[in-house]
């Protein structure tokens, strides 16, 4: 008899979703986790410096007012169009919970974000997975039938394919009776976004981070826009589990951030150029590379093996992500680094794949 018998059947048992390693040694390369290479914008470090430890003392504004309001300004919506979250997965987790409420299975592709089927499993919403198609794309059509919800990243992850606005068009037009998330997590490196179709359908609701295009990851920043109604179910709920989510230093540094456009496009551009030279590469060494809109690349080998590549470049010290389950096991993702680290990447990619072929 274990002594925690009486109690430990009461406890709720999940089964947790696994981030990339966060490991930062010396000399290590991380391209396992999406994030940008390059420092956030030189605003956002004026900001910091300008702080007082002092503000500290007191309570945030319950809805990270400033930050709202830039959004708004730099989107073109109402500031009851947008709501802030501590990081997108907040702000998902939190969608989740708002507007898939009516116990009917929600929809999202097999090979997508993996964090979607933990967040149904944590709130007990039954889910239903299309497959992708063999080339990794999400078949539309698969998205018409009756449903409880849907979401769809838009750029894929980690498969990184974007489908075009008359698309995300398409899939509204077949689901007027379901709220329509689409997670534009990598829209900025290339994606077209489905921002233009919130005025039409007021039952889309896009979600952005700051992690990834804005270099701000450890801020933890992420928004919603849609109709005023969906914002306002979302606050709601908010709400009733926590009034001050987001903290008066991240709040400030977001703005910081937003009022930067010219540096926030710089840093994208550099992306997108080593991604498309780097893709260029990798084909050259005998990869099948997808085409990305993110900043990204999702790769498989003609021969040599995804699990061995991996192995062999975290011996050098390379991190990137290698995924199990059906048909994308043979796939690494690999996050693009600074340009100078990603030529050092591809020198020992070529390395490494002429000893295992
Ligand atoms: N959506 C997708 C598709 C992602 O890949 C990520 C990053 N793991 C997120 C949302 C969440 O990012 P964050 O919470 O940092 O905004």
């Amino acid at each position: 008899m274990d002594k925690r018998d009486g109690w430990k059947d009461k406890i709720r048992k999940v089964e947790p979703y696994i981030p990339g390693e966060q490991l930062d040694g010396e000399g290590i390369i991380k391209l396992n986790t999406n994030e940008n290479p390059y420092p956030p914008s030189p605003k956002v470090e004026e900001q910091l410096s300008k702080m007082k430890y002092g503000g500290l003392r007191l309570y945030p504004n319950p809805d990270a007012k400033g930050l709202v309001k830039a959004l708004a300004e730099y989107h073109g919506v109402k500031e009851e169009q947008v709501f802030v979250g501590v990081g997108s997965d907040d702000v998902l987790a939190l969608s989740f919970l708002t507007y898939f409420h009516s116990g009917r299975p929600i929809l999202f592709p097999d090979v997508t974000y993996s964090f979607y089927d933990v967040w149904a499993d944590l709130y007990g919403i039954p889910y239903e997975r299309p497959l992708v198609d063999e080339d990794l794309r999400i078949r539309k059509e698969d998205y018409y039938g009756e449903n409880g919800g849907v979401v769809l990243a838009n750029p894929n992850a980690p498969t990184s394919i974007g489908e075009d606005a008359n698309w995300i068009r398409d899939v509204l037009d077949h689901n007027g009776d379901s709220v329509v998330i689409i997670d534009e997590a990598y829209v900025d490196f290339g994606g077209e976004t489905a921002l233009g179709l919130v005025p039409e359908y007021d039952n889309l609701l896009v979600v952005r981070t700051f992690s990834k295009s804005r270099s701000m990851a450890g801020a933890r920043i992420g928004y919603a826009i849609g109709g005023e109604f969906l914002i306002k179910a979302l606050m709601d709920v908010k709400n009733s589990y926590n009034s001050f989510p987001m903290n008066a230093v991240s709040v400030l540094l977001g703005e910081a951030s937003v009022r930067d456009d010219a540096y926030f496009r710089e840093m994208v551009g550099k992306v997108v150029q080593t991604r498309e030279r780097v893709k260029e590469e990798l084909i050259r060494l005998g990869f099948r590379v997808m085409d990305s809109q993110t900043n990204f690349l999702f790769v498989a080998h003609e021969e040599a093996k995804a699990s061995d590549l991996f192995a062999r470049l975290r011996e050098r010290k390379i991190l990137v992500r290698h995924f199990t389950g059906p048909r994308v096991d043979n796939y690494l993702r690999i996050t693009m680094g600074t340009d100078e680290e990603m030529t050092r990447v591809v020198r020992e990619i070529e390395e490494i794949v002429e000893e295992l072929t």
